[in-house]
């Protein structure tokens, strides 16, 4: 069987920088657009971005222009997106609804996905804890004895689609974290593709985009790593190639939590509006994930020849709003 790892070398490199725009670019989501900027810019190939505004109670509409800015502020560009159209065009999720009915009828019609009508405090009562994973409870099943068939006579147009899982294990190379390999069906659980309101959800969209749009490199944070053999498991049965992964460390609070408000103002703003200039803001991000020796101000075009997947720290880093704020300010100068 062939290696989806192993792409044809004659093959243009494709990458994406996938933000939500729930709210205005913090300096975790920062770093991780910084990493995939580089590691395409290095590899002289194409950069999507794609605006993933679905599947998320969260979505603020301003936020989707505002990241736009954040990220050209970082020094960042992109050759295909919203505001510059391209050859998969539309790049926002939105505007991309016929797309994934489309490829949600088949998977449908192949009887690969199935209608669940279980509620999430359902789903927790059900599972046991031995079985909890890091994403929350495994699907205990209970739906999975329907056909999608079974859809048109269920009496409510409530229930979401859920991915009957395959048991066979996934393999997934990553170029940070190496060979790893899960059963989705026993660690993970089937998962939801489709919510009752009709639109998909991240897992489905993820994949049909960037199965779509040619991506041939994924660089995302690595609270998505579990995601990954979810969407492995998908393009699996679609038959569709993995793209190369690279799952990169988090920037986290002291308490080694995931940014929020309650670690301080961590948006890319606040520190602009504070004199930090934009090459201080990079250098510190590469610094903060081991492309650098010391913090600098550089351009991202810069520290194109700094990036090498072996050199990048795989913990996360810690942050400290007061400390890191210093660095900031002594380099900004
Ligand atoms: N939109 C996701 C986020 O901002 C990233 C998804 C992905 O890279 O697959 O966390």
């Amino acid at each position: 069987m062939a290696d989806p790892s192993v792409r044809d070398s004659s093959e243009r490199v494709v990458g994406r920088l996938a933000p939500s725009p729930t709210g205005a670019l913090h300096l975790g989501n920062a770093r991780t657009f910084l990493l995939a900027w580089l590691s395409i810019r290095k590899q002289g190939g194409a950069l999507i971005l794609r605006m993933e505004d679905i599947d998320s109670p969260r979505v603020k509409p301003w936020a989707r222009q505002a990241t736009l800015q954040d990220l050209r502020w970082l020094g960042l560009d992109w050759d295909y997106g919203p505001d510059v159209g391209g050859p998969h065009q539309p790049y926002t999720q939105t505007e991309r609804a016929e797309v994934y009915l489309q490829i949600l009828n088949d998977l449908v019609t192949r009887d690969w996905v199935y209608p669940c009508i279980c509620s999430r405090s359902e789903i927790a009562l059900c599972a046991s804890a031995p079985h909890e994973s890091a994403d929350g409870p495994i699907y205990p099943g209970t739906c999975r004895h329907r056909s999608s068939r079974d859809a048109q006579t269920l009496g409510t147009d409530q229930f979401a689609w859920r991915w009957r899982t395959d048991d066979r294990p996934i393999r997934v190379h990553d170029q940070v974290h190496g060979i790893i390999d899960r059963s989705v069906a026993r660690e993970l659980g089937d998962f939801v593709v489709a919510r009752s309101n009709g639109w998909p959800a991240y897992q489905l969209a993820v994949v049909v985009d960037d199965f779509l749009m040619q991506v041939t490199e994924v660089v995302r944070g690595d609270d998505l790593l579990s995601s990954t053999f979810r969407q492995a498991d998908l393009l699996r049965r679609m038959d569709w190639p993995q793209p190369s992964y690279a799952h990169v460390p988090l920037i986290v609070g002291p308490d080694g939590r995931r940014l929020a408000k309650r670690h301080g103002d961590t948006r890319l703003t606040y520190f602009r509006e504070r004199k930090i200039s934009n090459l201080a803001m990079v250098g510190y991000l590469a610094w903060t994930c081991g492309l650098l020796e010391s913090p600098q101000p550089i351009r991202p075009n810069d520290l194109l020849a700094a990036l090498d997947w072996n050199r990048l720290t795989k913990s996360p880093t810690i942050f400290d709003l007061q400390r890191d704020f210093s660095v900031l300010e002594s380099i900004s100068r």
